[in-house]
């Protein structure tokens, strides 16, 4: 039930973008008078994906007494806000400037984001005025952004890559589609997905991170809001892969918690049309030689570069499993059950019969290994703790080669081989060394609540 979106000509595709080129503009009022208080119109500038700087231009007779920007970023789940005081200069005249910084150990507003905000200004006399409220969206200064949008998603991408920008929006609509189809639901506003040229490129957008863990992962794809995602690669399956994180989002994760990683991952894969040859090769590996991962193992993505291909091909395995046995409409149900706010052992349970270490010792058996004998889960009605949220597995890196790395099946000469299109999010890898350091970094990304799982790939070194 894969269906494919039809290919907009190029021809029609380089009209609509020239006529949506100027979208990022933003269109609010203009100059604006109250008691003293005059100002043009507000400003934004971001030279670097790092920080944002407001500007405003006052005259006030009396002088300013006060300068409060107030913003809000918007976000699905909750708009997040703040408000600062401005740095200006005495006298009639002057230019109000705050610079929020944008990415930091606090903060994460990743570009893409939505801002609305509005100054609030009093002069010496105690007059007051509110510039009206502004909204506009936080791009990368550093390149000429075009945006484009299309049955609930918009592109985001700059300079000589229409070709990048048209995969994104196709793709996206159609795992919006079929992945909203595979779980009976509807993302209920518009997904938008920024494209890169390489990784490189935006590598500047993305978190703070160590340095080991680059060495190894390459990251494709990242969902950084529960709307926005970042793709590196405009390969077809890198941007199925991430917009099912944003369903399976939307879908699964409850009031109490996020749904485990093999579920949600196993979801993004099965997405791919190819789960690609680097998970499937980590699968066969683990099952030939009885060495799978157990399900309850798999709530929180795989730490150690060596594992993720096995990780995200079990979590396929798991995830096809569960549909082809019980069928797409007892998967769905899974998902809502969880997204009421059952934990996932309960939501298996009701709807299957089994909980994670039931569905495990079934799958094994299907993949001929014996069951397992494994603890019992913690009681339903305890709820909390264990559960992983979602990070990212990749903290991705400043990379001198990356465009190259990716997809091309001849880099690897002892690790797994990569699928032709860009499927799979890891391949294997023979160094383990960074694992410390990894379940520390990615600590660090969960406390800052960094979205789900990343595409990624490991580095050839
Ligand atoms: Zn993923």
């Amino acid at each position: 039930m894969r269906s494919r979106i039809a290919p907009i000509s190029a021809f029609a595709f380089a009209l609509l973008a020239a006529a949506t080129s100027l979208a990022l503009a933003a269109t609010t009022a203009t100059t604006a008078h109250a008691g003293g208080i005059e100002t043009d119109e507000p400003r934004e500038e971001s030279a670097e994906p790092t920080s944002l700087t407001f500007m405003l231009r006052v005259r006030a007779e009396a002088g300013l007494q006060s300068a409060r920007l107030v913003y809000k970023v918007l976000n699905p789940d909750g708009d997040v806000g703040g408000s600062a005081e401005g740095a200006f200069t005495s006298g009639a005249e002057t230019d109000v400037v705050f610079t929020l910084k944008t990415i930091d150990f606090q903060r994460y507003i990743p570009v893409g984001s939505t801002f609305v905000y509005h100054w609030e200004l009093v002069d010496r006399d105690g007059d007051e005025f509110s510039t009206p409220e502004r909204e506009f969206t936080f791009m990368d200064g550093r390149y000429t952004w075009r945006s484009m949008a299309e049955g609930g998603v918009r592109a985001f991408w700059y300079g000589n890559n229409d070709n990048g920008a048209m995969t994104a929006l196709r793709a996206a609509r159609e795992a919006l589609e079929t992945v909203g189809a595979l779980l009976d639901t509807t993302v209920p506003y518009e997904v938008k997905v920024v494209v890169w040229r390489s990784e490189e490129d935006g590598e500047a957008a993305r978190q703070s991170r160590g340095v080991v863990f680059d060495q190894f992962i390459n990251t494709q794809g990242q969902r950084v809001a529960p709307d926005l995602i970042f793709v590196f690669a405009a390969a077809s399956d890198v941007i199925r892969h991430e917009t099912a994180h944003v369903v399976t989002h939307v879908a699964g994760d409850g009031p109490f918690s996020s749904i485990p990683s093999w579920l949600d991952e196993g979801t993004a894969v099965y997405a791919q049309s190819s789960p690609g040859q680097g998970y499937l090769q980590g699968l066969q590996d683990a099952v030939a030689t009885d060495t799978t991962f157990s399900l309850r193992s798999m709530g929180a993505p795989a730490n150690r570069p060596k594992d993720v291909n096995q990780f995200y091909g079990q979590a396929y395995s798991a995830v096809d499993f569960l549909i082809e046995e019980f069928g797409v409409e007892k998967f769905a149900e899974l998902y809502r059950v969880h997204h009421e706010g059952q934990r996932i052992d309960g939501a298996l349970q009701a709807v299957y019969g089994f909980d994670q270490n039931g569905l495990y010792n079934a799958w094994r058996e299907a993949n001929n290994l014996r069951p397992e004998l494994l603890t019992a889960p913690p009681t339903a009605t305890t709820a909390p703790a264990a559960e992983a949220t979602r990070g990212p597995i990749a903290l991705p890196s400043p990379d001198t080669a990356a465009t190259t790395r990716p997809v091309a099946p001849a880099d690897s000469a002892t690790a797994t081989p990569q699928p032709a299109a860009g499927a799979a999010e890891a391949a294997a890898s023979d160094s383990s060394t960074a694992a410390g350091l990894i379940v520390g970094l990615i600590a660090v990304l969960l406390a800052l609540g960094l979205g789900a799982g990343a595409f990624v790939m490991l580095r050839r070194n």
